[in-house]
């Protein structure tokens, strides 16, 4: 539990699947192809730690700085807060009040006497408000049941009748979240709102959906989102369409996830968790609509519901409107009974061996994968065990130089860690671990590996510091508690959930104090011995364990899709005519249904907010910029904001435009290297540990963002030619100990150890593992950034710093590193001595820090001797104006870019069942005028037209569009798309589409205000304090003023429906339009059969 509601960060489960997209942040992965990240054409700051979460020694006195900032609130609101544990109901009896002073959470838990449903009321002074309903729904078969219910509830209900209300919602709401998951043994739907009255809003649609659902009245919506045949012509073959049924064809094209699947299936033979709740592909089809009914009437019971509020609403309004859904149920306690996971005995008496395949493409290296699998307990843990446990995976695995990572990385016998260590979000906790891109004859030797190194572990324990460095992480995380975007309010849901699911208590699942000190004894008194402990009792000795091994096979690929052929032919074969009729009938039905407009009456049952409900006022964030500070010759940038509990968030950014456009590609890597092989005097395991011990984590990367140039109209699309191109350093630590953080900065700036051949060879292989994966699962994203590379210069070095050219750099650099070492070396050396040029780098470097008053000023003289500390001449020449002239890598980078711009429909095979069909261009050409309305239009065409049109009709797991005002870059993405051609023609025919719309909207205000609505609520995100900090740095640094974003945010809110048109008319003459598409060779085959030509490359 501990490391899941820290993980949520990052990943959130591994095991939940959701509605859409990747179930992260606010706006999920899809979106983060949209909206902001596309306005600076660059990879912001990042502020996304993969562990994000360190800590520092003198535990005991940087906890009551933390605290501190706590008990500053006033004692008001505390008082306020405390108030609402008097609250009561008469339709709910109180089982238990509690408070969970770690997160100043005011928690009452009811129990709704009708319905038998139990409602966690939570009262925090967080107004990003959360609702969610969890239900316990185990699967008996792999037919998807529960996923594909998670999906249909949300397409219409009793009072509210559109087709879809939660993509109406998604329209028009100024939700930030707006999602359902289905894990293995559960499903949960979640809103959260900062606005109260959308908030209500939200939960209405919700909790009417989950109660009342059209689905399991109208089979269409079983078909649309399950599973369904389609046909429209006898002499055509039969075609299974559906999105969960594409969704998890994606799922299942990508080898990781085929492994981590069958690992969890091979630990867990006997109960629920033995089948995919996700649902298998191959047996999606036998879904049949009564059961799917008669999966809703067994456990969408309010009996079998965990109902969740929290935020700084009224805790009695939250009662009474759950109340009226409620009181029309009576309880039902054979739901409880029926629902309940069952334990999974430890009952191997020696370790289990499976072999699976993947498809492998034409010339793919033939590796495979392997990941050994443990189930730790098959009774419940106490807190303590469960703490200890969080505390001992980091400590196999948090970091690249924890014992079992870094043994398993060095042995180089494979590419890429597997398994990813503890996995505690269910009912039994498991660990995995293994390597991916192993040689046949190696799979034994790393399965011995893995198992010498636990054994080694349990007899020699770990060390002192070691053990520091990882409770230390562990604690400032807990203490943060930094979600980013992702609610507050949800981390806590899931996290409470560990143990309210398996009727345990919820709250007690989120204190982690005592069992922090009790934890903390333990070590003081035995050091490492409750460790060595777990480690033998866990895995060392426990027999419950097995392999899974992932070999390749090329005909696999091949293989499914002729089985599909087959299974559809027969099926067809043994139809009558009548039947065929009927299928054809039905398929016309439904895509009628799907392509119908709602009724204005339907669509006034949906409750919204109305423009006049919206902030008309931008929001900004402090900012204090001081050029040359202390007469460093650097730049500090400072956001004070209310507080940061004590907590200095702080990046340094150094100038690359002196490097050539040849050494560009370098700089992933190199990035990587400043952190992973140590630094002066530290070798790579300890200055992890130094990192672990000392601050909340260090992380590097690249910022290349195009900007404005000084003096320049904001409202006309730029052309990218001036650029601000720099690494970033970013850190975190309270600020005594803000001394080591800048200390660190400064190591692994100036004196990172770049002379390791075998670290360098690991960490290239470790990229080109992880591009090949990202080509398969988000092919979207890799089609985005080719087609973008062909319009601007940023695009361009986002391709060969992660696209497509970049994976063939990093594949001919394994062999440099192999072949010629010392020339490798020497690039790297001369790359930092390029960027640390003592004449001018002082003038290219800026500090941003974040934080409270108290933090800015304790941590003053820190910095001032940090900027005296730093490398470079104070007093040295100024860096070129890149505010005025063009940046240096443009004139080459043109050149170059010619040669990908003639391309103008490129296709990138691998091994996979679906497509990731792109389109792009430039809507509006360098000086045009660039309205705010045009991000109501994109965003109109994308959650309305490209979501019925590519994801309900087309059957794919999502399609969508991104729009740059910056550079007037616009283009279409589909993910997961069982079509290639045909989502080409739903591409060409938006504008027309656009141009009717312009039309109806002239008489229909509503559904304009409600794509004003999503279009604002896209602007006002719920931030973390240092999200607050890095989203004024990068408007700063991008030199956009906050007239032009309040002239933005005025034009959004005035959009007519002739903007519709302007839009439309630009959208057909898409300038120099181009087309990438990421599929299987099949798949081009097929559309090269209709008529659509691709130049193709292999990405393996
Ligand atoms: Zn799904």
């Amino acid at each position: 539990m501990y490391t899941r509601i820290l993980r949520i960060n990052s990943l959130v489960a591994t095991t939940m699947i959701a509605v859409f997209g990747i179930a992260s942040r606010g706006r999920s992965a899809l979106w983060a192809v949209s909206a902001f990240s596309s306005v600076t054409p660059a990879k912001p700051k990042q502020h996304i730690f993969a562990r994000p979460f360190q800590r520092g020694g003198a535990i005991q006195r940087e906890l009551s700085i933390l605290r501190a900032s706590v008990a500053d609130d006033t004692e008001l609101a505390t008082d306020k807060l405390a108030k609402t544990l008097e609250v009561t109901h008469p339709a709910y009896e109180v089982l238990k009040r509690d408070v969970v002073t770690e997160y100043g959470a005011y928690c009452s838990l009811f129990r709704h006497k009708k319905s038998g449903a139990q409602l966690l009321s939570v009262s925090t002074e967080d107004d990003n408000k959360v609702f969610g309903i969890t239900l316990r729904t185990p699967p008996e078969d792999g037919t998807g049941i529960a996923h594909i219910l998670e999906h249909s509830v949300l397409c219409g209900s009793r009072k509210y009748t559109t087709k879809d209300p939660f993509v109406h919602l998604l329209k028009g709401s100024l939700q930030t979240f707006l999602n359902a998951f289905t894990y293995p043994d559960r499903t949960c739907y979640v809103v959260a709102s900062q606005n109260t009255k959308d908030f209500y809003n939200l939960i209405n649609v919700y909790a009417d959906a989950v109660f009342h659902p059209r689905a399991i009245k109208d089979p269409m919506v079983l078909a649309q989102e399950g599973h369904h045949l389609e046909l429209q012509d006898k002499e055509e073959p039969l075609v299974y369409k559906g999105v969960v049924y594409n969704e998890m064809k994606g799922v299942y094209s990508s080898p990781d996830s085929l492994l981590m699947r069958s690992a969890q299936r091979s630990i867990f033979p006997d109960n629920t968790y033995a089948v995919d709740s996700g649902g298998d592909p191959t047996v999606i089809p036998n879904l049949t609509f009564d059961q799917f009914v008669d999966f809703h009437s067994r456990f969408y019971h309010p009996s079998n519901s965990r109902i969740y509020f929290s935020g700084d609403d009224d805790v009695l309004q939250r009662l009474e409107l759950m109340d009226e859904y409620l009181r029309e149920f009576d309880a039902a306690p054979e739901t409880v009974d029926d629902s309940r996971i069952e334990w999974q005995p430890k009952r191997y008496t020696e370790p289990q061996r499976t072999v699976e395949y993947y498809p492998a493409g034409g010339d793919q290296p033939e590796t495979h994968s392997l990941s050994i699998n443990w189930l730790l307990n098959d009774r419940p843990l106490s807190a303590l065990e469960e703490l200890t446990l969080g505390v001992l995976d980091h400590l196999l695995t948090g970091t690249t130089s924890s014992v079992l990572r870094k043994t398993l990385m060095e042995s180089g016998l494979g590419d890429a860690i597997t398994g990813g260590g503890l996995s505690d979000e269910l009912l039994q906790a498991v660990f995995m671990i293994g390597l991916k891109g192993v040689a046949k004859d190696d799979v034994s030797k790393v399965e011995d590996l893995i198992l010498d190194t636990l054994r080694k572990v349990s007899e020699e324990g770990f060390t002192e510091d070691d053990i520091a460095s990882s409770l230390n992480t562990i604690e400032f995380s807990l203490r943060e508690f930094n979600t980013g975007s992702f609610p507050k309010g949800l981390s806590f849901m899931l996290g409470s959930m560990s143990k309210w699911l398996y009727e345990e208590s919820p709250t007690d699942a989120l204190k982690f104090e005592e069992p922090l000190q009790q934890l903390k004894d333990e070590i003081a008194t035995s050091g490492s011995k409750i460790f060595q402990d777990m480690v033998k009792e866990m895995l060392v000795e426990n027999m419950h364990r097995t392999t899974v091994e992932l070999a390749p096979s090329k005909t696999l690929e091949e293989e499914q899709a002729e089985d599909e052929k087959r299974r559809l032919s027969s099926i067809k074969e043994s139809l009558s005519d009548s039947d065929l009729d009927k299928i054809i009938d039905e398929t016309n039905k439904l895509l009628a249904l799907q392509s119908a407009d709602d009724s204005p009456e339907d669509r006034a049952t949906i409750p919204s907010l109305e423009l006049s409900d919206l902030k008309r006022e931008q929001a900004e964030y402090p900012i204090a910029v001081s050029e040359n500070e202390n007469n460093s010759g650097v730049t500090v940038v400072r956001h004070e904001l209310v507080s940061t509990s004590g907590i200095a968030y702080v990046s340094l950014a150094v100038d690359l435009s002196s490097l050539s456009l040849d050494d560009v590609p370098l700089l992933p890597i190199f990035t990587k290297l400043m952190k992973e092989t140590g630094a002066g005097d530290y070798d790579s395991v300890q200055l992890s540990r130094e990192i672990g011990t000392h601050t909340g984590g260090i992380s590097v990367g690249l910022m290349t963002t195009a900007v404005y140039p000084r003096g320049a109209d904001e409202s006309v699309s730029a052309s990218g030619e001036n650029m601000q191109t720099k690494i970033v350093i970013s850190g975190k630590a309270t600020s005594e100990k803000i001394d080591k953080l800048f200390l660190l900065f400064n190591l692994m700036l100036t004196d990172a150890r770049l002379d390791s051949k075998a670290k360098v060879v690991e960490l290239l292989k470790e990229s080109r593992s992880r591009l090949e994966s990202s080509a398969q699962r988000s092919g979207h994203s890799v089609a985005n950034t080719r087609m973008k590379a062909r319009y601007r210069v940023g695009g361009y070095v986002d391709e060969i710093t992660g696209g497509v050219s970049y994976l063939n750099t990093v594949k001919s650099l394994i062999k440099l590193a192999e072949d010629d070492w010392p020339a490798l070396l020497n690039r790297f050396e001369n790359l930092r001595k390029t960027i640390l040029n003592e004449r001018t780098c002082r003038s290219g470097m800026l500090v941003d820090i974040t934080g409270e008053k108290k933090v800015l000023d304790t941590i003053k003289p820190s910095l001032d001797s940090f900027l005296d500390t730093l490398p470079g001449d104070a007093s040295g020449e100024k860096l070129t104006d890149f505010y005025k002239e063009v940046h240096p890598w443009v004139p080459e980078a043109k050149k170059r870019m010619a040669e990908l711009s003639s391309e103008t429909s490129e296709g990138f095979i691998v091994p996979t069942q679906v497509s990731y069909v792109g389109k792009a261009g430039l809507l509006f050409k360098e000086g045009e005028r660039v309205p705010g309305s045009a991000q109501v239009v994109s965003r109109f065409l994308r959650t309305g037209y490209l979501w019925d049109h590519v994801r309900v009709m087309g059957g794919a797991y999502g399609g969508f569009c991104t729009f740059s005002p910056f550079s007037g870059f616009f283009s279409f993405l589909s993910y997961r798309d069982p079509n290639l051609h045909k989502t080409l023609d739903v591409y060409d025919a938006a504008a027309d589409y656009l141009l009717s719309v312009a039309d109806t909207l002239e008489n229909d205000p509503e559904a304009l205000a409600t794509a004003i609505i999503g279009t604002i609520g896209d602007l006002d995100g719920a931030l973390s304090p240092d999200q607050k900090g890095s989203t004024q740095f990068q408007r700063w640094i991008i030199n956009e003023s906050p007239e032009h974003r309040q002239r933005i945010r005025d034009e959004i809110l005035a959009t007519k429906p002739s903007d519709f048109r302007e839009f439309a008319e630009r959208l057909k003459k898409l300038s120099n339009p181009s087309i990438a598409v990421v599929s299987s060779k099949a798949a081009f085959e097929e559309a090269a059969k209709n008529g659509k030509k691709f130049t193709l490359k292999e990405i393996f």
